[in-house]
């Protein structure tokens, strides 16, 4: 890592996987899975795509595993017959994969154990331990409770072979949607409202995506995922904070139902990003009312989007290291993400000039028609990525911003009568006036050249008291399209309950830049390369919209780095 320096997040990680103190207790000596192998799984629901805070818990589920030489498990949560869609769960799988974590042979979808949960249902109902109950939704709602009054079902004590009778017609598709469910039978004055005899199947009448019509009742995810965990011989099932209150219906189902091992559920908080919102319901929200321009937007916490705004997979990796395994809820910089991008890329980035908003400059005692090549190197931080050869002339694109006719205090660029600046790689120059237009705008600046200075550096040691600035030779330069990105959403907490999160947004979130002139040999550039754009930030080509007749340039992150150590 180039920086030595542990930020509070990372200390946080390391004082804090108590997941870890968990399973190194369990598989330790007299421990409940002594000499097992620990086994995760990652049961995302496949209605969306994921996002950076699928990134947490997958880290969590593939990493713990990995760190244990255990297994890991992917399993589409799709007991829910609404909404799931099979191109999610190829973009599920490729995103994954993009991250480069690996589940072998263990995929699985949770709506292949619908005839085990079935039988692990009417096993409940043989032992006295579950019902069927024919409450309606209304009188459900009026009779669950409160704190200190127990719910009721009249149903309750109603003979087990007539719940089973029940449960088979259920099954056969006798009775309407919510004319019935199958409820567990546990504690109806239970202080944990999850345990007041929670429904276990209920009727829908919806065709499933994999399993069309073959079933009309559909087991609860409380019901479905301990069962589900049990049979794929899972040891720990980690999940976010909001399953805490349904552990004890978790391990009620492990513990009364027919199964071949005893999972363990531990929980750990969710991810929250300020500046962004992360929940699959809003995403998709911004993409249907076209606030962005898909799910892989390079604005959107997607992984989809983070790859295409230039994201490696590293840095989310590092990214999900460094935030650690917290218990209490965790709201993590958009910064900080940012942080571990520039980290990686400043490692690896190539860099290369490129002009954003250019203006022209002219070289006024550099001969007409004549071309040369200055050498340039890659990559400071990296030797070994050696250097490129770059065209050289009178004419150049520079920086409008690097040129003032009359200059502000402290400015050390390009201004009449200025101090030397230095052509990044070619030549000290010095600027000498400037062409307007007839309504004042500058249309051309115009500098003399030391011949003496070939590569940047006075021959007579002289002290350079301008800037260093970048450049494009005019006559080789190619045109592009940039994206300059900023935060989705203008406020930090668009996720707030009590915010509605679309008018949030933040209005100047992209800015798109055409004409910019960058160096000829980006033409051969192709996606996910990135490069450092000296002085303005990381960009990678557009891995949508960019071609070699039109190369379009996103901003994954500028050079300034706001995160506060
Ligand atoms: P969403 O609200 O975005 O739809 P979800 O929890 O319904 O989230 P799932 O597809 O069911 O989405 O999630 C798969 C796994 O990812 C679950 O184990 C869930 O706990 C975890 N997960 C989802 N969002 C986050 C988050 N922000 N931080 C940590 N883990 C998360
Ligand atoms: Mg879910």
């Amino acid at each position: 890592m180039a920086d030595e320096i542990k930020t509070t997040q990372e200390e946080q990680a390391e004082s804090r996987n108590f997941i870890h103190a968990f399973i190194e207790e369990d598989i330790a000596p007299g421990g409940q899975y002594e000499g097992m192998t620990v086994h995760t799984r990652f049961p995302p629901e496949p209605n969306g795509y994921l996002h950076i805070g699928h990134c947490k818990a997958l880290t969590i589920d593939f990493g713990t595993a990995e760190k244990y030489g255990g297994l890991c498990n992917l399993r589409m949560d799709d007991t829910n017959p609404t909404k799931e869609d099979e191109e999610f769960v190829e973009a599920i799988k490729e995103d994954i994969h993009w991250l480069g974590f690996d589940w072998g042979d263990r995929f699985f979808y949770g709506s292949d154990y619908f005839e085990e949960d079935y039988r692990q249902a009417v096993g409940l109902i043989k032992k006295g331990l579950a019902y069927v109950c024919q409450l309606t939704p209304e009188e459900f709602k009026e009779y669950r409770g409160s704190i200190g009054v127990p719910a009721k079902s009249p149903y309750r004590d109603r003979p087990i072979e007539e719940s089973l009778d029940l449960f088979e017609r259920m099954r056969n598709g006798e009775f309407p949607d919510g004319a019935m469910t199958l409820r567990a039978k546990i504690d109806l004055a239970s202080g944990n409202f999850n345990l007041r005899d929670p429904v276990i199947y209920r009727i829908n009448h919806l065709p499933h995506h994999r399993h069309g019509t073959k079933w009309c009742i559909y087991p609860m995810y409380d019901f479905a995922h301990p069962i589900q965990d049990a049979l794929e011989g899972i040891t720990h099932s980690l999940c976010s904070l909001e399953f805490e209150n349904h552990r004890p219906l978790y391990n009620w189902v492990v513990e009364h139902g027919d199964l071949p091992s005893r999972p363990r559920q531990i929980e750990f908080a969710r991810l929250g990003i300020d500046h962004t919102v992360l929940s699959k319901r809003k995403l998709r929200k911004l993409v249907e009312e076209g606030k962005v321009s898909g799910w892989d937007d390079p604005r959107m916490p997607t992984l989809c989007g983070l790859r295409r705004r230039g994201y490696t997979p590293r840095s989310i990796r590092n990214f999900c290291e460094r935030i650690g395994v917290a218990k209490s809820a965790n709201v993590v910089e958009y910064s900080f993400l940012e942080h571990c991008l520039r980290e990686d890329l400043n490692e690896t980035a190539q860099r290369v000039m490129a002009v954003i908003r250019p203006i022209k400059l002219t070289i006024t005692n550099y001969p007409e028609g004549q071309r040369e090549t200055v050498t340039v190197e890659n990559n400071p931080m990296d030797p070994a990525a050696g250097t490129r050869e770059v065209t050289f002339s009178r004419t150049l694109w520079i920086e409008a911003d690097d040129f003032l006719p009359e200059p502000v205090p402290k400015y050390k660029r390009l201004y009449p009568g200025g101090p030397e600046c230095r052509l990044k790689g070619a030549y000290l120059i010095t600027c000498t006036g400037c062409v307007q237009d007839e309504s004042g705008n500058v249309t051309e600046v115009l500098a003399t050249y030391d011949p003496e200075s070939r590569g940047g550096d006075p021959a007579d040691g002289r002290k350079v008291k301008g800037a260093t600035i970048h450049w494009v030779d005019a006559a080789t330069a190619v045109d592009a399209e940039v994206r300059l990105y900023d935060n989705l959403f203008s406020d930090p907490d668009p996720d707030a309950a009590d915010k509605d999160f679309l008018s949030c947004l933040n209005s100047s979130s992209l800015e798109i830049l055409t004409g910019c002139k960058v160096e000829a040999g980006l033409v051969d550039a192709v996606f996910p390369a990135s490069f450092q754009f000296l002085r303005q930030g990381y960009f990678c080509l557009d891995s949508k919209d960019s071609s070699p007749e039109h190369l379009v340039f996103n901003r994954s992150v500028s050079l300034k780095d706001s995160f506060k150590k």
